[in-house]
């Protein structure tokens, strides 16, 4: 039986490379030539401070987990759980096409639950 070279599976395949967005234009892309030198500096300055954060971010969220691991609460970042509440786990209050950053099972951001990035 040579059932991977049914006509069938094929077609699919053929299918799916079809359906891959085409490439965007570029003609609203920016242009590092066009960047000034303290345009550039702005944006090194930029990653870096957020590079920074993200670093901060990781390790508040770590103290987070150790605390409510430590007062005996069960906190399971593949369920989203809230570092604020008992929230069963992030979910967006948005809809499908506008997704809010808002939780829908407790009043707190997205980002002050496990696992948002
Ligand atoms: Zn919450
Ligand atoms: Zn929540």
């Amino acid at each position: 039986m040579l059932d991977m070279h049914r006509p069938g599976h094929r077609a699919m395949v053929e299918t799916a490379e079809k359906d891959a967005p085409p490439m965007p234009g570029g003609n609203m892309q920016r242009q590092d030539t066009s960047l000034t030198d303290a345009q550039k500096r702005a944006f090194q300055q930029n990653e870096a401070d957020f590079a920074k954060l993200e670093e901060q971010m990781r390790s508040v969220e770590e103290a987070a987990t150790a605390r409510l691991s430590a007062s005996g609460l069960e906190f399971d970042e593949d369920r989203r759980n809230c570092y604020l509440c008992l929230c069963s786990g992030f979910e967006s209050s948005g809809s499908s096409t506008r997704p809010s950053t808002r939780c829908a099972n407790c009043p707190h951001q997205m980002t002050r639950h496990a696992g948002h990035q």
